[in-house]
């Protein structure tokens, strides 16, 4: 099927002020291009909270209905848009890549949005200079997991790349089989990678352009590294204290990325590029959600040092614009101890610790063994943690029924409870707090499989429900009961790869 034309009606501009500062960088960082259209788009999913961000009314939006359908599957444009593909490089699985880029990824521009400037982004429109061997496109299955994902984790508290909406199409896409085609629509206050970085260092070897890359990035996302003495050694040592932060978001909500390559990592400290992801189910450390990296680089628990040894790639791709090497890696040094201070205080939050106090990594560590060695369900025991009750012969049953050594997980109950009375905890107001950090409704994979299942049939009213209901992600919600429950077995046979 070939693409289809524009149509021949001129698009009424809505009502959104574009400001396109990345496209003002010039030609060495992108190529100017149109989206490959779809023939016969429809709508997938819609986020209305992504929408409103943009500051896109909803009486707009179903006014606009079909422009919007349009422009957000690759079929035309709205006056200001300039769309582009942008170049990067970046190292996969730990091995040089040498030049990557928005290969099925096109820049539509940036808006001057209520909550300030945001690049949209199509995934899936078609090949571009940077495709190499791929096709360009985006299947269904993987848009819906993004579109969901990167809401979900919005809503959860999450730094990380959002989505407006998913447009799908007859097109046919060949993966593992026929599959349909579909476009994502992103949204970030930039798209820019560790990987654009090392691009200009090793690739184009282009130092005046890597030098305005990095200004760019200073002035417009972290000014306050302007006027630091040495403001690319503040960019780094910044970029080093968010990626320490998102990943202790990651490792205390238990969400494994999956491919973290450095041109999937954000130099805002965004999660980016969903693909592969998962949220554990069971505890288990050692958890491998790609099914495609057999060595495990990516497990869940060695997601830190990837992140740390990523910062060292965004380092060197930075190495010409320091003196000397040292100051790069003075600039990484924060990272060691920004790292696990901020894990350890999501963690005592989990826990419902509302102080810090000598012996807490101990009892944090203590739980997450006895998760492990039981392989309970992570989301499901926090949640249920808030309702431990503190009093003397308190069964804590709901809690205690998890574990199968209940003897060991009494153990360390005995502990937890002289802690939280240590530091005269109140059960109520505990309880409260814990289910403010904690959970209730995560995206299993499960929940997403579902909602694939029947859009492949054509029924997309399971995506937005799942929208929804991710959309108030620490709420009970009672009618949705069933979205918290245990995974069901087939779950565990879920198997999710880098082909998307
Ligand atoms: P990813 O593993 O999805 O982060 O992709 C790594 C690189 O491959 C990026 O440069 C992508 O743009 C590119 N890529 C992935 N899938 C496709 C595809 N179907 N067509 C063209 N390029 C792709
Ligand atoms: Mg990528």
């Amino acid at each position: 099927m070939s693409a289809v034309p524009l149509p021949p009606a001129v698009l009424s501009a809505p009502p959104l002020r574009w400001t396109n500062r990345f496209a003002a960088l010039g030609g060495s960082f992108y190529t100017a291009l149109p989206a490959q259209g779809v023939p016969d788009p429809h709508w997938v999913a819609v986020s209305e909270a992504c929408a409103a961000d943009l500051g896109l009314p909803p009486d707009w939006w179903q006014r606009e209905e079909w422009q919007a359908l349009q422009v957000f599957s690759g079929n035309a444009l709205w006056p200001g848009m300039q769309p582009l593909a942008s170049a990067y490089s970046g190292h996969q699985f730990g091995v040089w890549a040498g030049q990557l880029g928005d290969g099925r990824a096109l820049w539509l521009g940036e808006v001057d949005g209520p909550s300030g400037p945001r690049e949209l982004q199509l995934k899936g429109s078609g090949l571009t200079p940077y495709s190499r061997m791929g096709d360009g496109r985006a299947v269904l299955r993987s848009s819906i997991r993004e579109f969901l994902c990167s809401e979900a984790m919005h809503s959860l508290g999450v730094p990380t790349t959002r989505a407006l909406c998913v447009t799908a199409s007859p097109l046919p896409v060949r993966r593992e089989s026929i599959e349909g085609a579909a476009v994502c629509t992103r949204v970030a206050e930039s798209f820019i990678r560790f990987g654009h970085f090392e691009h200009f260092t090793h690739t184009a070897q282009d130092h005046e352009a890597l030098r305005r890359l990095a200004d760019f990035v200073i002035d417009a996302y972290y000014p306050e590294c302007r006027d630091a003495p040495l403001p690319h050694a503040a960019l780094l040592e910044n970029v080093a204290r968010r990626t320490a932060e998102l990943m202790a978001h990651w490792q205390a909500i238990g969400f494994c990325h999956g491919v973290m390559n450095t041109d999937n990592m954000s130099i805002l400290g965004l999660t980016i590029d969903y693909g592969p992801f998962g949220f554990l189910d069971a505890f288990d450390p050692g958890h491998i959600c790609n099914h495609s990296d057999h060595q495990g680089r990516y497990a869940f628990a060695r997601q830190p040092s990837v992140a740390f040894w990523n910062l060292h790639a965004l380092a060197q791709g930075l190495l010409p614009l320091f003196d000397d090497g040292d100051q790069a890696l003075e600039a990484l040094e924060p990272y060691k101890t920004v790292f696990p201070q901020a894990l350890q205080s999501r963690m005592r939050a989990k826990l419902g610790l509302a102080v810090e106090r000598d012996g807490d990594t101990a009892l944090i560590d203590g739980l997450l063994k006895r998760l492990a060695a039981d392989r309970t369900d992570y989301t499901i025991a926090f949640r249920r943690l808030a309702q431990f009750s503190s009093a003397d012969g308190a069964g804590n049953h709901a809690v205690r029924d998890l574990f199968v050594d209940r003897d060991a997980f009494d153990a360390w109950a005995l502990q937890y409870r002289e802690r939280l009375r240590a530091e005269n905890s109140d059960d109520t107001q505990r309880a409260a707090a814990m289910n403010r950090v904690n959970p209730k409704f995560i995206l299993r994979n499960h929940l997403a499989q579902e909602a694939i299942h029947r859009a492949q049939s054509g029924d997309f009213g399971e995506v937005q429900r799942l929208l929804k209901v991710l959309g108030r992600p620490f709420d009970e919600q009672p009618e949705h009961e069933a979205y918290a429950d245990f995974p069901p077995d087939w779950a565990q046979h879920i198997e999710v790869s880098c082909s998307s």
